[in-house]
């Protein structure tokens, strides 16, 4: 309803009293016509996010065409995204390593939204990839294309879409989407 003129008060003895704040409420009417005080503003802001140093590469790897994870020896995983620290032996990873653009759909959503919440006519499918040659488990979330939503399957094999190299801005976006491997 939009109006807190009143309110709900638990006391110790389990009663439940309605206490009555001091204030004029406004009604629906009142806030539709803007006829109480409004003021608008919008906001113009920049921010730059630190991909720390695991992720800048990673993500020079993909404006060069590459997907490169990291290894542990001890563990001996490679894990994909890359991080400089393996969290199950909490040491520092060893070496990199640059994996297939290839994989097997381990997850997949079929969404008919936008990240705005407004209605997609044509839906999106969203996946976590586990990409080859990475430890089982590891992957990336991507979008899938070339292929009907209907048709998706976990365990699905596809293979990344390049974007041109001279589009390509060091972004998961580099990769325009994974097409599935066999023919649909
Ligand atoms: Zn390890």
């Amino acid at each position: 309803m939009g109006r807190l003129d009143a309110g709900w008060h638990g006391c110790n003895n389990g009663e439940v009293k309605r206490l009555k704040f001091a204030g004029t409420p406004i009604s629906p009417e009142e806030w539709r016509n803007e006829s109480v005080f409004f003021k608008k503003e919008e906001f113009d802001l920049k921010y730059a996010w630190d991909t720390g140093y695991a992720i800048a590469k990673f993500l020079e790897g993909l404006k060069a065409g590459k997907i490169l994870g990291v290894k542990c020896n001890r563990c001996e995983r490679i894990l994909v995204p890359p991080r400089m620290f393996c969290e199950k032996c909490f040491r520092k990873v060893d070496e990199w390593v640059t994996l297939r653009d290839t994989g097997t759909v381990n997850t997949f959503s079929v969404s008919y939204v936008n990240n705005d919440a407004s209605r997609r006519e044509k839906p999106l499918v969203v996946a976590v990839i586990e990409i080859h040659g990475a430890s089982p488990g590891m992957g990336i979330l991507h979008v899938l294309g070339e292929v009907e939503p209907s048709r998706v399957r976990v365990g699905m094999q596809v293979k990344a879409v390049w974007k041109p190299e001279n589009e390509r801005v060091g972004a998961i976006t580099d990769i325009a989407y994974f097409k599935p491997i066999e023919v649909m």
